[in-house]
């Protein structure tokens, strides 16, 4: 499906320049990411793939080289937040874009206080609560059956589709309305990619997925819409 302009923009990108210090790394972006389907960016290494994605939940803003031009925003429970704005605070919004990185990185813990780590961090503190979330994420991930009898287990010790499986459990734990994908199936054997890419299909329903790949085939299986980035310029690109 084509994803039209028409649809709710989740996040609105309007002749957006970012700048690492003098380089200028993403060039005068006009894009809308609609709401609740999955936006693909493929493009070669160095491109500036993973430096939209840090636009996208404001993690920019951490780095003092940064320097951004033109609009950028995200739309969150009805209300848009400047993505531009290096005061802003990054917290409440970095609770509903959540991240998933190419390499499974569970932390050295059990699986289930993996899956409760942000919500401690976030101060949810009843218990009842933090179980039932963290059941929830984990049969939103197609984990449950697999692993509910061992919940006190080290994280480390799952397989890597698992481990990914487990780590966007651990994005989805907080209800993020926007889940961001670095490559998240290239460092997986393809019976476990092809489970990342069936719960993406199932997630996008109630969560805005934007996907970096490097694969084409795999982007025009997933993907509403795909863009193409190349020396710091989006393209759209036509999807099936
Ligand atoms: P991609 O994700 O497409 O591989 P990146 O967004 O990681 O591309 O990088 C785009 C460009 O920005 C590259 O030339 C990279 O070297 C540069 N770059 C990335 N991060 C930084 C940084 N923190 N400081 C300076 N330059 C950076």
């Amino acid at each position: 499906m084509t994803a039209a302009m028409t649809e709710t923009a989740k996040i609105r990108l309007a002749d957006f320049s970012f700048r690492y210090g003098k380089t200028e790394v993403l060039r005068h972006i006009s894009a809308d990411f609609p709401e609740n389907r999955l936006t693909a960016i493929i493009g070669p290494s160095g491109s500036g793939k993973s430096t939209l994605l840090s636009v996208c939940n404001r993690l920019w803003t951490e780095m003092p080289e940064a320097k951004v031009h033109g609009k950028a925003a995200i739309r969150l429970a009805g209300e848009w937040h400047d993505l531009c704005d290096r005061q802003a605070p990054s917290q409440q919004l970095r609770r509903k874009v959540g991240m998933v990185f190419q390499t499974p990185n569970p932390l050295p813990m059990s699986i289930f206080r993996n899956v409760a780590f942000p919500l401690k961090l976030a101060g949810v503190g009843d218990r009842e609560q933090i179980r039932s979330r963290v059941e929830s994420s984990l049969r939103r991930t197609l984990l449950w059956e697999e692993i509910k009898e061992r919940l006190d287990v080290d994280a480390r010790r799952l397989s890597g589709g698992q481990q990914q499986r487990l780590c966007i459990a651990r994005s989805l734990v907080l209800e993020p309305e926007v889940l961001l994908l670095d490559e998240p199936t290239s460092a997986l054997d393809r019976t476990a990619a092809a489970g990342i890419e069936e719960l993406l299909m199932r997630l996008k329903s109630d969560c805005t997925l934007v996907l970096v790949s490097h694969y084409l085939e795999q982007v025009e299986r997933l993907a509403d819409q795909i863009f193409e980035m190349s020396g710091g310029i989006l393209c759209s690109l036509e999807t099936g």
